[in-house]
């Protein structure tokens, strides 16, 4: 079983090594597509693995600039120590941020599941007061989503607006796709309208036309906002939209940890799951 996901994992994963997601962002990058490179690991438990974590951000923003490619890395706060406690998860961000600011370069905090929602927003509106260079992933999925874009577009924050990757009781959350897709439909055209430097994180062609037609038709510049997509997902459609003037940023993960993440992939497409089963009793 682990083989095969570990099979599926090279699709959607660059590599083991910082390296390995380096080569990645260059090979996109000569394609005109830029990079965000996120070190994978989540719900780290103790102080040695977060500080493990804050080390690898560090080494990996010195080789982003070292090597000259375009790239932004993200990262959870989980991963950071926000299991452990607030403080520390904050420490270590800034710490981050801080190195990201000194390579003049940007950090997008990730979404998690809905325990981890109310904290990363307020942990990062706190980063947000002193950085200017941090973004962040909201959700289209959940309920409380339009109440926290307003609130961060006031603050001039920059949002990454995603689907959602986890799984959310429905007290929260829309359970029917078209809900969400309507909720992604409604939040995407209030953030290119009057939000900083929105990412439209999505690979979904519908979506994508709508984005198009509205900063089309309101004179929004290609500058003022940028596509996001995930390695290994939809690559004709990337290049298409670098090569018509648009800024698009793929998402690279590297890392050891890399079956949470697989498992996100897996579970967001049916065919994937019909791989692993199919091999499974073949
Ligand atoms: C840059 C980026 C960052 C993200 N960050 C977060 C985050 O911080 N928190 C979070 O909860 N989620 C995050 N996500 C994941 C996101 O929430 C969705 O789970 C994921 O993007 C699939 O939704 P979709 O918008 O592509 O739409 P869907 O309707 O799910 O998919 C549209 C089409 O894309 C293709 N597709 C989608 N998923 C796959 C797949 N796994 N394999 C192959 N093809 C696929 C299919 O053709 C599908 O029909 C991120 C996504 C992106 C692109």
């Amino acid at each position: 079983m682990k083989g095969l996901l570990l099979l599926l994992a090279k699709r959607y994963i660059a590599g083991a090594e910082r390296k390995d997601a380096i080569d990645a962002a260059r090979g996109l990058n000569s394609q005109g597509i830029l990079a965000t490179i996120d070190h994978l690991g989540e719900n780290i438990r103790n102080e040695t693995g977060a500080e493990e974590s804050v080390r690898e951000y560090i080494s990996l923003l010195a080789e982003i600039k070292e090597a000259r490619v375009s790239a932004t890395v993200s990262m959870k706060l989980t991963h950071l120590g926000l299991d452990i406690s607030e403080d520390l998860a904050f420490r270590n961000a800034e710490t981050i941020i801080k190195k990201a600011s000194e390579c003049a370069n940007f950090v997008w905090l990730d979404m998690e599941g809905s325990p981890y929602t109310q904290r990363t927003i307020e942990l990062f509106l706190k980063l947000r007061a002193k950085y200017t260079n941090v973004g962040i992933a909201i959700q289209s999925y959940l309920l409380r989503s339009a109440g926290d874009i307003k609130r961060l577009i006031e603050c001039n924050a920059s949002v990454r607006l995603v689907k959602g990757a986890y799984k959310e009781p429905p007290e929260i959350a829309f359970k029917d796709k078209n809900d969400v897709d309507r909720n992604f439909e409604l939040l995407m055209k209030e953030l290119l309208s009057r939000g900083a430097m929105p990412a439209i994180a999505t690979h979904d062609e519908r979506l994508i036309g709508e984005a198009v037609k509205l900063v089309k038709e309101r004179n929004i510049p290609a500058g003022r906002f940028e596509f996001q997509m995930l390695l290994g997902i939809k690559r004709k459609l990337q290049t298409k939209l670098a090569a018509e003037g648009y800024r698009m940023r793929v998402y690279i993960p590297y890392g050891k940890d890399w079956l949470p993440y697989t498992m996100r992939r897996l579970r967001e497409r049916k065919e994937n799951i019909y791989f692993v089963v199919r091999n499974i009793f073949d």
